[in-house]
């Protein structure tokens, strides 16, 4: 991918913009960009460097990205609406062609690599509350400010506030000599090398201190426990939706075909038109896997039926059946369903209701169960329409809820109960 109309390749101490932004380590990469941390030379403050490749489809992807990200930066002089602010952007010119380049506040670690590090299991409910209120202020203000759909709302794109200080760290701020290899994936090259030399060996380091710490306890410390509240401990809840790569203005959709399939919502799977409320639907999903450290639905294709249709029957199977008319109102619903609105290659479905799916499988008490199947089921109702927008969730009485510190304990003991077994050196190194 580093070749003419890809990705550019970039050396620690790169210089961007005239010289303003210089290349410290890289944070990450998608399909379109590889993004890096820079130290910006004008305000003296670290930021995320997005770096778009270079063909046409791409520069164009990226001129519509800084168009949306322009308007929510600009309805928002504050910077409070829990979406990534776009700070400045221009074009680089590479050996690889001309890469349009967003700069972007730099923040944290992703949702998903943080339930990861915390091994799949559920964060505690009162972080889970937290982290919903923000995504919802930015959803509120994306749809009801601006008329932007995000429509790849996903673990993986809402951020976390950085709790890493750049500067303390060598390999972090790049005075380590990391180089970036120059071909190939661009996941490769000495960067990782050096990154997950340095994560074994710390990975070692505090399995060391655990077996310290067991045996002067007399071996009574849980592995998991040390570790789920060391993560829980330090992170700062607050986050911030990013990625508007595939946002768009609900008066100009040009995508049938959106969100990534986990987190699609059935209108869309139907083909049946969508708007606001699909934002919503995977803000449910996120939420829900925030708390049990499992997707909500995770279709596979058989050999009898598409992945489409086993989508479909999870669904019904977790929230009853789809009413007909939402079932048959879809240009793909005559493939799917027979004129009464059953799945025509699906039949036996197994109702597994979300309160006891949440009792049964992830020993939430049944309060908690309650109460949190109660906030999430309008939100997954089939008619689009009937869903709360984000304001409404807002107002909702779960997210101000607050469990007892013991409750919490309770909750992260019984899902911690999972995965018992893993080793600390595959928990960091993901
Ligand atoms: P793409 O459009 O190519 O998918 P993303 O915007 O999703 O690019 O960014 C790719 C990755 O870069 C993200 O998954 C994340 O790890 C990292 N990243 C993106 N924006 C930031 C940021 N503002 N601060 C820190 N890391 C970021
Ligand atoms: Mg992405």
């Amino acid at each position: 991918s580093y070749r003419k109309g890809g990705y550019h390749a970039v050396r620690v101490g790169d210089q961007f913009a005239g010289g303003r932004y210089i290349a410290q380590r890289k944070l990450g990469w998608g399909q379109f960009s590889t993004v890096w941390l820079a130290y910006d030379t004008r305000t003296s403050e670290y930021v995320a460097l997005k770096i778009q490749k270079s063909a046409a489809q791409f520069a164009q992807a990226a001129l519509h990205e800084i168009e949306i990200l322009s308007a929510i930066a600009n309805g928002d002089p504050s910077n409070s609406s829990c979406i990534v602010r776009l700070i400045d952007h221009f074009k680089h010119t590479g050996p690889n062609g001309q890469h349009v380049c967003m700069v972007l506040e730099f923040l944290g670690d992703s949702l998903l690599r943080l339930i990861r590090h915390n091994r799949y299991k559920g964060l505690g409910l009162n972080k889970v509350r937290e982290i919903c209120k923000c995504i919802l202020i930015g959803l509120d203000y994306l749809h009801r400010e601006l008329g932007i759909i995000h429509t790849d709302l996903k673990l993986e794109n809402i951020l976390l506030f950085s709790t890493i200080d750049p500067t303390k760290d060598p390999v972090r701020s790049g005075l380590a000599p990391i180089l970036e290899k120059p071909e190939g994936n661009p996941n490769g090259g000495n960067t990782m090398n050096i990154i997950e030399k340095k994560l074994k060996r710390r990975a070692r380091r505090v399995a060391a201190k655990i077996s310290e710490r067991k045996a002067s306890m007399g071996g009574v410390v849980v592995e998991g426990a040390e570790k789920s509240q060391k993560n829980l401990d330090g992170i700062d809840a607050r986050c911030k939706v990013v990625d508007f790569g595939s946002a768009c203005c609900a008066d100009k959709q040009f995508a049938e075909e959106i969100q990534t399939r986990q987190y699609r919502a059935p209108e869309v799977v139907l083909r049946a038109g969508y708007s606001f409320s699909v934002d919503i639907w995977s803000f449910a999903c996120t939420a829900f896997e925030l708390a049990t450290g499992d997707m909500m639905f995770a279709p596979k294709g058989g050999q009898d039926f598409s992945e489409d249709e086993d989508h479909l029957a999870l669904m019904m199977e977790l929230l009853g059946k789809m009413p007909r008319k939402v079932a048959i109102g879809g240009a793909q619903s005559k493939d799917y369903f027979d004129r009464h609105g059953d799945l025509k290659r699906i039949r036996r479905l197994k109702f597994w209701p979300l309160d006891r799916l949440l009792v049964e499988k992830y020993n939430f008490s049944e309060k908690d169960a309650g109460e949190f199947a109660e906030f999430l089921c309008p939100l997954l109702d089939f008619a689009p329409e009937k869903r709360p927008t984000a304001q409404q969730c807002l107002q909702h009485p779960w997210l101000n809820l607050r469990n007892s510190t013991e409750d919490e304990m309770k909750n992260e003991a019984n899902l911690g109960n999972v995965n018992v077994g893993m080793s600390n050196l595959e928990i960091k190194m993901g």
